[in-house]
Parts: C-alpha cells; sequence; structure tokens
C-alpha cells in the first residue's frame, strides 16, 4: 500500500432519482467519516446534486468527487460542459476520469489524458480509471492496461503525478456478481504500479494510490483490501445502497494497515 490512508471512493453514477435521497445517503456517510481513522472516503454524486450532498472539509475524513469534467478549462461558449474549475469551487477535490462506461461511449485515451490535465489544472486529483474487456490466457490483457495507462497519463507533468489515482477496473468484474480474485488483484496492481513508475520513475511508482472497482461489497472490501494489498476501492452499486457502505467503511477502516 502507498497512502497510510484507505480511500474509499463511491461512483453513485446516474442515481439516485431524486435530491431527497441523494442527501440522505450523503448525511449517512458523513455521519460515520469522522469516527474513521485510517480511510477517507469520497463520495461522486451526479452533478446536480453535488453541492446538496456536501462541501469541502465540512467533515473529517470525507470528500467530494464529481463523475465527469470537461476537457474545456477557458470559460466560453461550450454549452452543456462543466469546468474543473467549477467544481473546484464548489468544493469538489477528486473528479473519476476514463470510466469504462464513459470509454464504451467513445472516450478516448487522447480525452481522457485532456481531461486529467484540465483536472489537475484546476487543483483536482484525477481518479483515472483502466482496466480490461477481457483477461486471456496468454497475457494480451497486459499490453491493453498498459497501453491505456501511458496513453492516459501521457500530458501529466512530473511534477503533477502525486495528485493521480489510478483505479484498476477489469471491465468484465465491473457490475457482476463477484470481484475479481484477491490474488489476481494483487498481481494487476503490482503491473499497474510497474508501469507507473516506468513513465514517472520509481519513487512516484511507490508513493501512486490504486485502487480496485469491481463487484465490491461490504463483505468482500476486507479481503481485498487485506489480500489484493490495493489502497483502496472504487465502487459502484454498494455506494448508493447506504447501509452497506456504512459497514463497508467500518469494516475496512477496521483493518490493521500494514
Ligand atoms: C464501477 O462502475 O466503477 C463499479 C465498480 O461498479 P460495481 O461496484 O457496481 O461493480
Amino acid at each position: 500500500m502507498s497512502s497510510n490512508k484507505k480511500l474509499i471512493v463511491g461512483n453513485w453514477k446516474m442515481n439516485p432519482v431524486t435530491l431527497d435521497e441523494a442527501k440522505k445517503i450523503a448525511s449517512k456517510i458523513k455521519r460515520i467519516s469522522p469516527t474513521l481513522t485510517s480511510t477517507e472516503t469520497v463520495i461522486c454524486p451526479p452533478l446536480p446534486f453535488i453541492i446538496s450532498c456536501g462541501s469541502r472539509k465540512e467533515v473529517k475524513h470525507f470528500h467530494l468527487g464529481s463523475q465527469s469534467a470537461s476537457v474545456e478549462m477557458v470559460r466560453g461558449p461550450h454549452t452543456g460542459e462543466v469546468s474543473a474549475e467549477m467544481l473546484h469551487d464548489i468544493g469538489v477535490e477528486y473528479v473519476i476520469i476514463g470510466h469504462s462506461e464513459q470509454r464504451a461511449r467513445g472516450e478516448s485515451d487522447v480525452n481522457v489524458a485532456k481531461k486529467i490535465k484540465a483536472v489537475i489544472d484546476a487543483g483536482l486529483s484525477p481518479i483515472v480509471c483502466v482496466g480490461e474487456l477481457v483477461r486471456d490466457e496468454a497475457g494480451a490483457y497486459l499490453e491493453v492496461l498498459k497501453n491505456q495507462i501511458k496513453h492516459s497519463l501521457a500530458d501529466v507533468p512530473l511534477a503533477s503525478v502525486k495528485s493521480i489515482v489510478l483505479a484498476y477496473e477489469p471491465i468484465w468484474a465491473i457490475g457482476a456478481p463477484e470481484p475479481m480474485k484477491n490474488e489476481d488483484i494483487h498481481e494487476s496492481s503490482i503491473f499497474v504500479k510497474k508501469v507507473f513508475s516506468d513513465i514517472f520513475g520509481v519513487e512516484a511508482g511507490l508513493k501512486v494510490r490504486v485502487l480496485y472497482g469491481g463487484s465490491v461489497n461490504y463483505r468482500n472490501a476486507p479481503d481485498i483490501i487485506s489480500y489484493g494489498k490495493v489502497d483502496g476501492l472504487l465502487v459502484g452499486r454498494e455506494s448508493v445502497n447506504s447501509p452497506g457502505f456504512v459497514e463497508l467503511l467500518k469494516a475496512v477502516d477496521n483493518i490493521a494497515y500494514k
């Protein structure tokens, strides 16, 4: 593990439907967050709900994230876009970039790289999602992963690498009945760190936080952290199930660190 705190990120996706529900989920997470000792949590609600779910440094160990940000950095005629600077202004600290659901809708590594730059320039931390569609016996997926990381991080200057969080999400394990096996998570996270080290140097590779995402719930989360040896988790479905997410945070926080 690369940091002294575990990072648990809730990707709410296009959920819930009402602002009232969103505020209820957020308030339960804000209630538990200050009791955590070795865990930081980030919630990423849909854009219209973010501002009502919290503010910057409102409670300890609780942070706001966004599921997207524009590639555009300068204000102006960009209908429908929300800039990283605007997100920063309302208290957002993290932005999920390159999620497989956005890549499936046409988001390229080139666009991912532009968004990462915009987000870093605004003083936010990008959570960069990478992951293979299939895991073949011959290991071609490793090349896929390597290229995704290299191309997505192509525009990041060395001085900014400390703000990057990587989320390894094998696409076949997202929305699935089971997560990836813990030993495979461990192996892949080492590979992701190695590729990162090859680009930015060993010191940066040792420090970068690598999260795992894909069918994590409160029951499997502690073992994924302990045996998958990742720095945190990117959680989809379980993050909008507030009792489950609260249990997950407690269980992960109870893991003795290192
Ligand atoms: C995700 O989409 O990032 C994700 C990990 O989803 P789930 O936890 O539902 O598999």
